[in-house]
């Protein structure tokens, strides 16, 4: 293989996620389409070769399957024994016209958005850790899921976007959240009425608690290979997610996650942020 990081995009048979693997498949040596449906994902791999792109390849991958994800990780240690650029694209947002009663709407969003992407990232760490570069990561994840929406309960905000949460108490609020929701209580115990911003809020947090972890928390100390990760949003996007309502082409949308995944760290991008046309901003 040529030289480069073997990135991985999940998602990325269309919209944003299509156009992430655009950009970063010239400086990669392997750009993996992972998508969960086989036909869609390697006729968009097709298209990606007949223009020029010959190194992107197609490998199945549903975020929200613990065998597909199992299955997945196998094949890239057996193929490239590696990874340098994972970026987690894949998401779900139920429309607002979608009959799915809002309590039956929070355990497949999270499982998808949050336990999906994290199961993903724990699987594929030992890989990133072999990487001949500077491993990283990016979460796409949205301004829908910034910290004023927990303004509803300040206890819970404190301690969500505290410097000192740890992933087992994220994971409990999480829960919690679900469990709200799907007894109907999550108004009274002061969550916000939204499971998908409430799941990239997670998610934001969850890039905060894994960036303290590896870079200040001996990762390197350990003589390991520490990991960077940020994240971000594309901004309202027209795309199927947001049936095509979104002011902003994919291609734009999906400049902030490409140029973190391939400047982010080099130019000294904080860990953990939070970032929104190529700036950091307040989550
Ligand atoms: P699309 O709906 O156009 O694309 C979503 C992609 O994710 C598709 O490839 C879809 O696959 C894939 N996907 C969904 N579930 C899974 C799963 N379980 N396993 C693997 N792949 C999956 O959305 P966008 O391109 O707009 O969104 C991309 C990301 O950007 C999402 O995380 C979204 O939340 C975020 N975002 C989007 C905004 C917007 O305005 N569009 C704004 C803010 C954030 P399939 O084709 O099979 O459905």
């Amino acid at each position: 293989a040529s030289p480069g990081p073997i990135t991985i995009v999940t998602g990325s048979n269309k919209g944003i996620g299509l156009e992430i693997l655009k950009k970063l498949a010239p400086t990669s040596s392997v750009a993996i389409l992972a998508a969960r449906n086989p036909s869609l994902g390697e006729q968009a791999a097709q298209e990606l070769r007949d223009h020029g792109l010959e190194n992107v390849k197609y490998r199945p991958l549903d975020v929200s399957s613990a065998e597909s994800i199992e299955h997945f990780v196998k094949e890239i240690q057996k193929d490239y024994g590696r990874a340098d650029i994972l970026v987690n694209n894949a998401g779900i947002a139920f429309k607002g016209r979608d009959p799915t009663p809002f309590r039956d709407q929070a355990a497949p969003t999270f499982k998808t958005n949050f336990w999906g992407t994290v199961e993903l990232i724990d699987a594929m760490t030992p890989l990133l850790r072999k990487s001949t570069g500077c491993p990283c990561i990016v979460n796409v994840a949205s301004q829908s899921g910034r910290l004023s929406i927990l303004d509803t309960d300040r206890g819970k905000q404190a301690e969500i976007s505290s410097p000192i949460l740890t992933r087992d108490r994220l994971f409990e609020l999480v829960r919690q959240f679900e469990h709200d929701v799907r007894t109907g209580t999550h108004a009274e115990n002061g969550w916000p009425n939204t499971c998908y911003g409430m799941s990239k809020l997670a998610l934001i947090a969850f890039g905060r608690v894994f960036a303290r972890n590896e870079m200040e928390g001996g990762t390197e100390k350990e003589g390991k290979t520490s990991i960077w990760l940020a994240s971000c949003c594309p901004g309202w996007c027209d795309t199927d997610m947001s049936s095509h309502s979104g002011p902003r082409t994919a291609e734009h949308g999906a400049r902030t996650p490409a140029w973190l995944a391939m400047e982010g760290r080099q130019q000294g991008a904080t860990a953990g942020g939070f970032f929104y046309d190529e700036k950091e901003i307040q989550w």
